[in-house]
């Protein structure tokens, strides 16, 4: 295996680069660190494109079988310095191993809503913590995919992928704009529920015919009118307290688990 110390190897070049959107966006290509992430693309069938591992993580029998995968499909695997790990993952205590891998969008029109119970559609979501989480939670329920609405943050940036802990590689996400995710709405066979915080209707009074398609506001503005104008119905989750509003990733978790009560 090749071992490389220097920051300005291309290899390390390039995958540094990968925390940039433009980058991603122009490859197509994201960083997942972690031997349990990395694992997790492998058992899901996407093998690395790049494969960097530290020393100490040599002899793990999963990095043994992540290295497999990535001379597979003909990746590149290097073996490289603390130094560089901390560069790439831009992090004081990095990871041991850092893959890079193929992002993956499926066409809207390639759904199909019979294959799970409920489905997430998030306009416009902004926070990549936030995305990461409920793409982990729509793992985590069983959800047929998370449809991004309009202007979103990057799925696979390096935090979202983080705060997935690994289920980037089993959701499908789609992507749409505001007219196309309309028009797909149109024919879908289940309950579509939005969510309001001016509505009148409890989220758990709600029909959640399957299969259920929930979707969720902006973390700043929520739903504009002509989007809260698509769900059959919009519900509220009651707010007891002082606070006015749920995170949206904790909102988007009761919703899933409601609609798959
Ligand atoms: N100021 C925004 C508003 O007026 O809608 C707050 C948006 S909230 C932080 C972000 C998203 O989380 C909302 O668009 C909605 O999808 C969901 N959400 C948060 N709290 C909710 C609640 N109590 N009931 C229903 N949805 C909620």
């Amino acid at each position: 295996m090749k071992a490389v110390t220097s920051l300005t190897n291309p290899t390390v070049k390039a995958v540094r680069a990968l925390h940039l959107r433009k980058e991603r966006d122009e490859t197509g290509l994201f960083v997942a660190e972690g031997l349990k992430n990395v694992t997790e693309g492998v058992e899901t069938g996407h093998a690395p494109k790049i494969l960097m591992y530290g020393r100490e993580a040599a002899d793990h029998p999963l990095l043994k079988a992540a290295v497999q995968a990535t001379l597979a499909v003909r990746g590149e695997v290097i073996e490289v310095t603390p130094d560089i790990l901390a560069k790439v993952s831009r992090r004081d205590n990095p990871q041991a191993v850092v893959g890079v891998f193929a992002q993956r969008f499926v066409d809207l029109d390639s759904l199909d809503p019979g294959r799970a119970e409920c489905w997430v559609a998030l306009h416009r979501v902004r926070d990549p913590g936030n995305l990461g989480t409920i793409v982990r939670t729509a793992d985590a329920a069983s959800c047929g995919a998370v449809i991004l609405v309009g202007e979103c943050c990057d799925p696979y940036s390096v935090e979202a992928v983080r705060a997935t802990m690994g289920s980037i590689f089993a959701v499908p996400l789609a992507k749409a704009s505001e007219t196309e995710f309309a028009a797909w709405r149109a024919s879908w066979p289940g309950s579509v529920v939005g969510t309001l915080l001016t509505a009148d209707v409890d989220h758990r009074r709600a029909e959640y015919r399957k299969p259920a398609l929930i979707l969720m506001g902006n973390e700043q503005q929520g739903l504009p009118p002509d989007m809260a104008a698509l769900p059959d119905v919009n519900v509220k989750i009651p707010m007891r307290g002082r606070a006015d509003s749920l995170n949206l990733s904790v909102a988007t978790g009761i919703m899933i688990y409601a609609a798959t009560a």
